[in-house]
């Protein structure tokens, strides 16, 4: 690990100009996905500004019906929060089907929206990736990469989001509420938080250098079954190869988000639309535009089967 200069920062604005104070500062909070980067010197920041300390630990309803969630509440507590539990199961579920006990423990809300890729190469350091190192090639193309992504993919990168919460918070329609270094506060819909790669696989949120994620709005709840569904390699600790977040509502519509697809948690408004039309005609809506490789076209499959076992389930509960 490289040397860094630390700082324990003591509020938002004490973080934002510390961060200010050295180009390419990092914050770090549960620093369960950045140490690790670090330790390779896959990422190398000058600073570490410790938000630890800065109280954004709450759960809290808005004037408005929705939920604000504090950017450092641990996933374990959020997964645990009586009103998610109750209003916003589907991100409950989600939360537990993520990672271990242990790691969420320290996560945070904000540092698993913002966690890296797991594509094994952008953690070789000795391939080509142009997340890792822009203009250098990517190794997953032509590697192995048969749990990357077929959706929102590009000729420079295919890697897949790794997060479960986010898949849950885009079916939710979350914001993500910030503060700049120049002390402007604006609200991010997820929708448009995290980026699709493109040409610039690097680039993967919105943040501006030196923005602060400081809380996560959910709007008013969303009535009716929530489902979380993960197909992964192994019963825990995976990431997953396809996942499905669902509410089914009480008006007979129905919303879908997936995770384990996309190069950022995936919705696709057409596969909402179909679901009147049965599993089948949700997974051809959410699969349009699919780009698949011989190793990973098995998840257009496994898709399907998987929404399938979720309209089954509904359907018996019905
Ligand atoms: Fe790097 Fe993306 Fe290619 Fe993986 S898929 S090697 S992260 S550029």
């Amino acid at each position: 690990m490289k040397t860094f200069h630390y700082h324990r920062a003591t509020s938002v604005e004490d973080a934002i100009d510390a961060a200010a104070q050295t180009q390419g500062a990092r914050f770090v909070a549960g620093g369960t996905n950045l140490l690790d980067l670090m330790k390779l010197q896959i990422e190398t920041p000058p600073a570490l500004i410790d938000v630890n300390r800065l109280g954004l630990d709450k759960v809290e309803r808005t004037d408005g019906g929705g939920l604000r969630i504090g950017a450092l509440v641990r996933n374990t507590d959020l997964a645990a929060d009586a009103v998610v539990r109750r209003d916003y199961a589907v991100l409950s579920r989600a939360l537990l089907a993520g990672a271990s006990a242990q790691l969420r423990n320290k996560a945070t809300t904000a540092g698993n929206l913002l966690q890296r890729t797991r594509c094994p190469y952008f953690y070789d350091m000795r391939m080509p990736c142009h997340k890792r190192r822009p203009g250098s090639g990517c190794a997953a193309l032509k590697g192995f990469n048969r749990n990357l992504a077929i959706l929102e993919t590009s000729d420079s990168c295919i890697a897949t989001h790794p997060s479960d919460m986010a898949v849950a918070m885009r079916l939710l329609d979350a914001g993500v509420d910030t503060m700049a270094p120049d002390g402007m506060r604006r609200t991010i819909p997820i929708a448009d938080f995290h980026r699709p790669p493109g040409d610039t696989p690097h680039v993967e949120t919105a943040l501006k250098p030196g923005e602060l994620v400081v809380s996560i709005t959910l709007p008013p709840p969303v009535r009716g079954r929530h489902v979380y569904r993960k197909v992964r390699d192994r019963a825990s600790y995976a990431f997953a190869l396809v996942s499905v977040a669902a509410v089914f509502g009480e008006d007979g519509t129905a919303r879908f988000a997936f995770g384990g697809l996309g190069t950022r948690p995936w919705r696709a408004a057409a596969a909402d639309a179909a679901a009147s039309s049965g599993a089948k005609a949700v997974a051809e809506a959410a699969l349009a535009g699919a780009r698949t490789t011989d190793q990973n076209d098995f998840k257009k499959v496994l898709t399907a089967r998987t929404l399938a076992s979720v309209f089954r389930a509904q359907e018996a509960r019905a």
